[in-house]
């Protein structure tokens, strides 16, 4: 399995922010791959931008997780039929640590998170879990931010995670057109906390402290209706992600940008993609 850690290694490590990513859990979720692509070689593209947010930032990318479940041409999971999405199994007990239960491939990546938390370098304050859904043909990207504002109820811990997801997701939609991704939800609910999603994980240990989320790309036309989305639109986005992180820490992000914008209204196979499906809600 392999990992990529890219910065401006002449720059002490403890004046970045400290970012880990790992994309393809799920083996047949293609287009988390391209969006890595577009991630990496905007970082690695030498232009001015590029050079600043490697000097303030440190990258920590599994870009394939289920490698053998790649290997093996699975879509969803490893050869032993594991699903390493809903494997970072933790005792409650002691949340730091995975229970034997847990997949080889999970073990590699959390330790590496664990290890990374504990070195006494910046702490993980972003991690980023890239996916893609088999939605409807014009479903845009979208995320699984969790919690929820305190006007709903949620408290000032929740309510912070909450607000530093949208203003991720908002300093992306800057860069990639808040047209060209789904809307956000009022509110993302607490059901994630109970299970063994890599998020429950940083959240048992770290609370608010990291912004950790699920991103879901999209086949089908993905907003470029007419035209069907393409590895370069995919690409695109990859360097939209790299420069939305930078304003994520960096920049003045307006997240009433994602108040704006709508659900696809009239979507055309409902039978074929139930909204309510529970792999598409995550729950
Ligand atoms: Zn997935």
């Amino acid at each position: 399995m392999y990992l990529l850690n890219i910065s401006n290694s002449a720059i002490a490590d403890s004046l970045k922010n400290r970012v880990f990513i790992h994309a393809r859990s799920h083996p047949g979720e293609v287009p988390a791959s391209f969006v890595v692509e577009g991630l990496v070689d905007y970082l690695l593209s030498g232009s001015p931008r590029a050079k600043q947010i490697l000097k303030t930032t440190e990258y920590y990318i599994f870009p394939m997780h289920n490698v053998d479940g790649v290997i093996t041409g699975n879509y969803r999971s490893t050869p032993q039929t594991e699903n390493l999405e809903v494997m970072w199994f933790f005792d409650p007990e002691n949340p730091i640590d995975l229970t034997a239960d847990a997949a080889q491939e999970v073990n590699i990546v959390h330790d590496y998170a664990k290890n990374l938390m504990t070195d006494g370098g910046p702490a993980i304050s972003m991690a980023l879990n890239l996916h893609a859904s088999n939605s409807e043909p014009d479903v845009r990207p979208f995320f699984f931010p969790h919690f929820g504002p305190e006007s709903l109820g949620y408290d000032s811990l929740e309510s912070s995670l909450w607000n530093r997801q949208l203003t991720f997701i908002a300093s992306l939609a800057s860069y990639y057109g808040v047209e060209m991704l789904e809307a956000v939800t009022e509110e993302g609910g607490s059901s994630f906390a109970s299970k063994t999603y890599p998020e429950s994980w940083w959240l048992a240990n770290f609370s608010n402290e990291v912004m950790a989320i699920t991103m879901e790309m999209t086949y089908g036309r993905a907003g470029y209706s007419p035209k069907w989305t393409s590895p370069w639109n995919l690409r695109d986005l990859g360097a939209s992600l790299a420069l939305g992180i930078d304003d994520y820490y960096n920049g003045d992000i307006d997240k009433s940008l994602l108040m704006q914008h709508k659900k696809v209204q009239g979507l055309k196979y409902p039978d074929l993609y139930p909204p309510n499906d529970l792999d598409e809600l995550k729950n």
